[in-house]
């Protein structure tokens, strides 16, 4: 009688371990593949980007590419904050002649409207990436700024890196305080910025890829710096 002897429930273990053994190597090939294909995406779109670094725009393939694949990715924080979305009209023309940008970060400080007095008496226009002050002293400035011809963008609310460089629906909600406070203060919506510490940065290393990505699909425009003035 084979059902029921030794060998019967030999055969039962045989088979459930072998079923065991095929299931999991099965689920982790899989998984191995679609890590493969996620890390691919994530890698590509992170070095475009960052190759593009500092003049991103909307004519350009590359980053063009970049906002279709994360258009046609799902992922939860590009529900976060619809209202933070740039019709990007801005053309990047390779044959204008060399230009040296002047970018201020983490104002408004007490020394930003003597910056802005002295650009002012060399008639020089600059940006100024801000750091979230609703003061009544740094609004005046705000409006100033944009008066007499500069440039507005976001840097950050915290400025802490271990902060918005958790994840990047971290980096939304910091983001998204300092751009809604400027476009209520001034009336003109920021459409670019500069990443605290740069767009690559030891806090951003494991979501930075992704971050740039996200801003790039809702069609700000990033600048690092390739010269710096070491006052930080
Ligand atoms: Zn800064």
């Amino acid at each position: 009688m084979y059902f029921g002897s030794v060998r019967f429930y030999k055969h039962v273990i045989l088979i459930t371990m072998a079923l065991i053994v095929i299931s999991s190597v099965t689920s982790c090939a899989f998984m191995a593949i679609s890590n493969y294909h996620m890390k691919k995406l994530l890698r590509e779109n992170g070095l475009a980007a960052s190759a593009h670094t500092p003049s991103i725009n909307s004519d350009d393939t590359a980053a063009t590419d970049i906002r279709k694949q994360y258009n046609s990715a799902s992922f939860d924080y590009q529900k976060l904050y619809p209202l933070l979305n740039i019709d990007n009209d801005f053309i990047y023309d390779e044959d204008l002649p060399k230009s040296v940008y002047l970018t201020f970060d983490d104002g408004p400080s007490s020394l930003t409207s003597q910056i802005l007095d002295i650009l002012k008496e060399h008639n020089v226009q600059a940006t100024f990436f801000i750091n979230y002050s609703d003061s009544m002293e740094s609004q005046a400035l705000y409006r100033r700024m944009l008066e007499e011809g500069h440039t507005i963008g976001v840097h950050s609310t915290c400025h802490q890196y271990a902060t918005i460089y958790q994840s990047t629906a971290a980096f939304l909600d910091d983001f998204a305080q300092t751009a809604f406070m400027l476009e209520q203060v001034t009336g003109v919506k920021p459409e670019i910025l500069r990443f605290p510490g740069g767009s690559i940065n030891s806090y951003s290393k494991a979501v930075y890829q992704q971050t740039i990505g996200e801003m790039l699909r809702r069609g700000y425009t990033y600048y690092d710096w390739n010269v710096s003035a070491d006052d930080a």
